[in-house]
């Protein structure tokens, strides 16, 4: 069984030689830095909304370029399926996202207000989400993969008053529920082309008539901007608040740990439905004011190499499963393209295995820096950063401004408190839970219709992430494992309640279990065990009707791609499945010492 990690001392350092950056480094010196950094010079160097009035998201990622000498540059360009290009600069992408806040003025939909979407990468999607920041409402994205459920939940929880979305997406995955949400007053369809389907409106002619000098609504840091859904392992989806202040942590980590230069061309390659398709796919590189590649389509591997070279990346953001891809399917798919404007590669999502790092150097010519945070961060916490050396398989060091260590847990996996404070890790090496001392801009500031949940996760002065991580002597962390049960797979977080309960519907189906097993391309992907209700018996048809059923419902992603029948679901005393007991008994671990699970980690 490999760890999770390699230790630091398996994996030879990949030193930097300062004569081969292309450009400074924005972070020279890791503690000059850090001892320098306040987050009230960070927020100084934003415009804030004009007239001293307040701070918008949207008015620092696109207005005051658009108002000074970026205006013409590209702001945001897609790549359609055929290669082609399409372009907005910083002024087109203004009057656009205009013109969407005056839509949704025209609408009556106001202040605090949620906008979903449900809607592929396409310019529609960015207009929206800028769009809405204008009109100070809030965005929720939604992955277009997920199904009805998944949807119908989300929006029934954030109670989404206006949903974007594409008449076949709508057809499929809201026609069907929209009976069951009553709050939901409009449903833009961006591709209606004149003929929106019954209760929905057209976007694009929506915008053609709309003003695209619309005031910017007057937002205040604190207010909630934007809301993301992150999956529980033992209750519904949490969605987690985030406010205007944020943008001050986005372009710190822009800055700092993506590096970002006024040039840079820079691809993201995550969705906007998940957090890091919206904090690093949209907000961070415009707050740069940089130009943001956007892919229509999804992965495939030789797409992304003519990609990188055509598009002349300079800056790109990917994650550990699409690493994985490339490497299986051989450096020799690399060859025959240039990828020499490529500059710097940053990784984050799921532990990068040091291969992967070591892979980066080889392939592409650049080592890649992981980087960690998650949801409630709202932003990069811990990273690896151009000017420092990389200790392959460590997830870097804490960004400035940020506090980060490690809480002692007790044997019950309790972090341990002391007159109010919490015993924090001292040794080098030694695991305990991550902690971050709260106060950074981009901390989410409440689960929704949750306080209580959000009270839990700090303790003793820190915000406890739910990971367990080690720290070595010089600072840098070294991921160990999630210390709940959330399934990560393909760069999805998949929590198994949701899995569970969704099997438990199919009429066959008695009671369920759902866990991650390592895959070597996927991280992980989730498997169920399943006990069947009386009368029924276990075959080859049942099992995939079953698996068929999740699919329908739960979308490809997030349905379980393994199913074996048990008549013997672990549970605790009080009815609760006992995950970290199925998965001993799938790896082969002893039962009796299930702490050897959070070691282990998620892979062989
Ligand atoms: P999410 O909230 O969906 O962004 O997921 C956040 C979780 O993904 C974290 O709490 C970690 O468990 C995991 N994660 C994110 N980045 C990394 C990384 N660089 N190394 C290991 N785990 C990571």
């Amino acid at each position: 069984m490999k760890a999770t990690t390699a230790r630091p001392t398996q994996w030879p350092i990949i030193a930097k030689d300062p004569a081969s950056f292309r450009v400074p480094p924005n972070l020279g010196e890791y503690e000059e830095v850090r001892k320098s950094f306040t987050w009230d010079q960070a927020r100084r160097e934003l415009s804030g909304l004009p007239g001293g009035r307040g701070l918008n998201i949207a008015y620092e990622a696109v207005d005051r370029h658009a108002a000074g000498d970026r205006s013409g540059r590209e702001a945001l360009r897609f790549i359609r399926s055929d290669g082609g290009t399409h372009s907005l600069s910083y002024a087109q992408l203004a009057s656009q996202t205009n013109r969407f806040a005056a839509v949704l003025r025209q609408l009556g939909v106001g202040r605090d207000e949620r906008v979903f979407s449900l809607l592929g990468r396409s310019p529609d999607l960015y207009v929206a989400v800028l769009g809405t920041f204008k009109n100070a409402s809030v965005f929720c994205p939604l992955f277009p993969a997920f199904g009805p459920e998944p949807v119908q939940q989300r929006l029934r929880l954030g109670a989404g008053r206006v949903l974007v979305t594409s008449r076949a997406l709508y057809r499929k995955k809201v026609a069907p529920i929209r009976g069951s949400l009553p709050e939901l007053r409009f449903v833009l369809l961006a591709d209606a082309d004149g003929h929106p389907e019954p209760d929905t409106l057209d976007l694009t002619a929506l915008l053609a008539q709309a003003s695209p000098d619309q005031d910017i609504a007057v937002t205040q840091p604190e207010d909630m901007a934007l809301l993301h859904f992150t999956s529980g392992t033992t209750g519904t989806p949490k969605g987690a608040i985030h406010v205007h202040e944020a943008v001050v942590a986005h372009y710190a980590t822009g800055r700092y740990a993506l590096d970002l230069h006024p040039d840079d061309i820079y691809w993201c390659t995550a969705d906007p439905g998940w957090v890091t398709g919206t904090s690093y796919g949209i907000i961070a590189p415009l707050v740069h004011g940089v130009t943001v590649v956007v892919d229509e389509e999804e992965l495939d591997i030789d797409r992304w190499y003519r990609i990188l070279a055509e598009q002349h990346i300079t800056v790109w953001y990917t994650a550990p499963t699409a690493l994985r891809m490339l490497m299986k399917a051989g450096a020799e798919r690399a060859a025959g393209h240039d990828l020499s404007a490529l500059r710097f590669v940053a990784s984050v999502g799921e532990p990068l295995h040091p291969e992967a790092v070591v892979w980066g150097q080889e392939v592409l010519g650049l080592p890649i820096h992981d980087n960690w945070w998650q949801t409630e961060t709202g932003g990069i916490m811990i990273s690896n950063y151009p000017s420092m050396p990389i200790r392959p398989g460590s997830m870097g060091r804490a960004l400035p401004g940020i506090d980060a260590a490690l809480v002692a847990r007790d044997a019950q996996g309790k972090p341990i408190i002391q007159d109010g404070e919490a015993k924090l890790v001292t040794e080098p090496d030694t695991v305990g839970e991550l902690a971050l001392r709260p106060g950074w801009p981009s901390m989410f500031r409440g689960y929704l219709n949750e306080d209580e949940r959000y009270r839990r996760c700090f303790a003793g002065g820190w915000y406890l992430t739910g990971d367990l991580a080690r720290r070595d002597g010089d600072g840098y962390f070294w991921f160990v494992g999630r210390g709940d049960d959330v399934i990560k797979s393909s760069g999805h977080l998949i929590g198994p309640f949701e899995v569970e309960s969704c099997l438990m519907e199919h009429p066959a189906v008695a009671e369920a279990g759902v866990i991650g097993v390592p895959d070597p391309v996927a991280g992980e992907v989730v498997k169920a065990f399943v006990e069947l209700q009386r009368g029924q018996e276990p075959s080859e048809e049942l099992r995939l009707a079953i698996i068929g059923f999740a699919r329908k419902r739960l979308g490809a992603a997030v349905a379980p791609r393994l199913l074996d029948f048990t008549t013997d679901l672990p549970k605790t005393r009080s009815g609760k499945i006992l995950r970290r007991l199925l998965k001993a008994r799938e790896l082969g671990l002893p039962e009796g010492d299930l702490s050897t699970l959070e070691q282990a980690g998620p892979r062989p």
